[in-house]
Order: C-alpha cells, then structure tokens, then sequence
C-alpha cells in the first residue's frame, strides 16, 4: 500500500538540516475526509501535525508530509463557497492589476487555482487566464465555468508548457498554495519560468504572527505545511532569482500575508512595507525557537480548560452539540481534548450531512436538530464564524442551551451573554 507520509529532514526554505520541534501537537486524521461510515471514521488513520522551526532561517514548518495525491484527490474545499472569499478576490485582483498594469490580453496564471474565482476577476478584466489544480472536482468547476484550468501539480515540466504556449504571464498568484506547497523551491522556480520580465507574482498565506497572537490553533492541520513569516522569505525568494517587493497583512483567514514578487534586478523598488514588517519581526522575536514554545504553552492552558470542561459535562451526563462540519472540527477536538465528549454535529453542507467526522465518528446532522434534540451545550468547531452562529441562532439560547467557544480563549454563551465557569 502507498505510503500516505514522509518524513522530511531539512528546512523547507533553506535546507538546512537544523530543524528542531516547537509545538507538540496530537497526531490527526486528514481532515477534510468525512466519511460515509461510522466505523471507517473511527478507524482513519492519524497522522503527525508537530510544528518545527529552522534554527538556520526561522521557517516554521511541519515536516511531516502527505503525499499530495491523498491530501487533494477528494478534496472538497470551494473557494467560491467559502465566505467573503469572491469579495476578497476581486480586490486583490483589482490592486494586483493597479501594480502592474499589463498590457491588454497580457496571461494571469493562478497556481493552485480550486474552482476559478480568483481568476474570474482577472478574466473580466479582459486578461487570458490559466489555473493549475490538483483537486479533481474543484479544477472541472473551474473549467465548466470557463476558467482553462490544467488538472495537475505545479510542475517546471508545466510551467515550460504554458510559458511556450501561452508566453510569459504578468501577473501570476499563489494564493493558500503557498502555504500547502512541500517543495516551495519547486514552486517558485515554477513562477520564475513563467513570469515576464514587467510581471508581479503575488502569494498569499496565512502569518505566523497572527497565528501565535490568536492561538489560531485550528488552522494547523496537514495541508498548512508551512506557517510563513518575512524573514526567512527574503533570502529563500533571493536565492532562487526573485525579490520581494511589497508585502501586507489582511485580514482574511484570521491574518495572512499578501507578498508582490518581481524577478530578481527587476524594474521596481523593494518598498517599505518589506522593511516595516522585517523591524516588526525581529522585535517580536518571531523566528526564534522561545517565541513558539510559548505559543505551545497558550495551546495547553487552552486544552486544560476544554479537558476540564469536557469531565464536567461527562459527570453531569449533559448533552453536547458541535456546531459546523468544518476542515478545523477534528484539529479542535483532537488538540483541544475533546475526544468522546460530543454527540453530534449540525451542518447543512450537502457533502457533509450524513457523513462522519473523522477521528470520533461524530455523525453530521442538518442544524435545525439544534433546536430538535436542544443539546445542553453546543461547541463552535466552524470557530471562524463563531460570532455569526451566536447570532443566529439565539432560539437554542433561549431555551436554555448554550454555546462554547473554543478559541483564542475559551467561553461559554448563554442567553444573557457570557458566563462563568
Ligand atoms: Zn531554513
């Protein structure tokens, strides 16, 4: 049978073989893989998560790495569906077309493009589009839709492709990849083959320091194979002939970077921006091993409370709820110590009701059982939208149930607001 793991051994960034564990984590199922049966749900097999830093360059990582086939064949992640992200595409696109204003019918290539919506934009705008994406189902949406889309990895074998066929792009993204990418070195060559000497590779993926300064812990699971920061990022960018040229924060996915890559020597001045968050950095300590083993000392105060939680719940024989059949679900339960303390998941998602979470085999059940079984208490596991789930569904809380969240801090939620316990 293939071997859904492999162990690597150096820094993704820079090689180096000095890589040594910050944050130890419990091992979990792929978690996008809901199952149709209980007791395949139960039986998945886990796998490491354990965050690492390299002590040559600072990367934050995790080494264990799924095989790319496993993580993406039944992956069924739309970006289209997912909250404000087409409002967030159509921005960056409009800013990405304002740096680097190509000329008309100039080549837009996103790599790792799902069902198409970043490139959409771009396309109306009046720019040829090319995606690139593994994930069967996401990369036929795209193509129905009429976003040309190539069904593979990134590959140079690929990039040369589209370069010789399509000539060079201006404006290429990697948006989410960037952090799912094993071999990053790869990638980036990809870019450079690709990118025309006046054109802007753009790169989003979440940051390291909002995750540390939210406990976002529900964001590390398999497909994050890396939780960037600048500093490492400059150097690896030199070293394979680009340049960082501007970087931000936004506030999609809790925090993210958006960096603006132009080949190396290229026509535009590094500007501030890069600098700015380089001083931040070093002041925030963000690249050395202390910094993350106090983040991995926030994770267990978290996990102590839930613990605590969960034995009360057990004694008092109380029924519990989980609210949102999402990709974070088995990572909370799993690091939060929430193993055999929930009865049940409400999620409408087609392709999660009737299905079982992986890792507890907690079956999925359509939302208006919340208020059917009213469950004593109902864990938020979609933490992203927590706020939103409070507000909607103040019935559950009016008859007497109550809401908890888990993350960054952990509260419970009643019909008069917070409560202690
Ligand atoms: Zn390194």
């Amino acid at each position: 049978m293939m071997q859904p793991v492999r162990r690597r051994e150096t820094c993704r960034l820079c090689d180096s073989a000095r890589v040594e564990r910050v944050v130890k984590l419990e091992p979990i199922p792929l978690s996008e893989n809901y199952s149709y049966d209980r007791n395949d749900a139960r039986g998945r097999a886990r796998y490491p998560v354990d965050v690492y830093m390299c002590e040559a360059c600072g990367h934050v990582q995790h080494l264990d790495v799924i095989d790319p086939k496993v993580l993406w064949d039944s992956y069924t992640y739309y970006s289209g569906e997912a909250k404000g992200m087409p409002e967030h595409f159509r921005s960056v696109a409009e800013r990405a077309l304002t740096k680097v204003e190509p000329p008309a019918n100039a080549l837009a290539v996103d790599i790792g493009s799902n069902d198409g919506s970043l490139l959409k934009p771009f396309k109306a705008a009046g720019l040829r589009v090319i995606g690139v994406d593994p994930a069967t189902d996401a990369a036929r949406r795209a193509n129905e839709a009429g976003i040309a889309t190539f069904c593979e990895l990134m590959t140079p074998k690929l990039a040369r492709r589209i370069r010789d066929e399509h000539g060079p792009a201006h404006v290429i993204c990697a948006f989410n990849v960037f952090a799912h990418a094993d071999d990053l070195g790869e990638m980036v060559d990809c870019v450079r083959i690709m990118l025309h000497d006046d054109g802007l590779f753009f790169f989003e993926a979440q940051y390291l320091m909002d995750i540390i300064d939210g406990v976002l812990i529900a964001t590390i699971f398999h497909e994050h194979m890396s939780h960037h920061s600048v500093t490492p990022l400059v150097p690896f960018l030199n070293r394979h002939g680009l340049e960082l040229i501007a970087i931000e924060r936004a506030k999609i996915q809790h925090g993210s970077l958006i960096g603006a890559v132009q080949l190396r020597g290229g026509k535009r001045a590094i500007d501030g921006s890069v600098t700015g968050l380089l001083k931040l950095e070093s002041e925030r300590n963000l690249t050395q091993t202390s910094t993350l083993r106090a983040f991995e000392a926030k994770v267990q105060d978290l996990r102590a409370t839930t613990v605590r939680l969960a034995d009360g719940w057990r004694k008092s024989g109380a029924n519990v709820a989980g609210y949102g059949a999402a990709r974070s679900g088995p990572t909370l339960i799993a690091q939060l110590g929430l193993k055999g303390a929930i009865d049940f998941i409400v999620d409408d998602h087609p392709q999660k009701v009737g299905r079982f979470e992986t890792g507890d085999g907690i079956p999925v059940v359509p939302t208006k059982e919340l208020l059917e079984r009213q469950p004593d208490y109902c864990v938020i596991l979609a933490w992203v939208h927590a706020q939103k789930i409070i507000e909607t569904n103040q019935e559950y809380l009016r008859r007497g149930g109550r809401f908890v969240v888990l993350c960054p801090q952990t509260r419970i939620v009643g019909a008069s607001g917070d409560e202690p316990f």
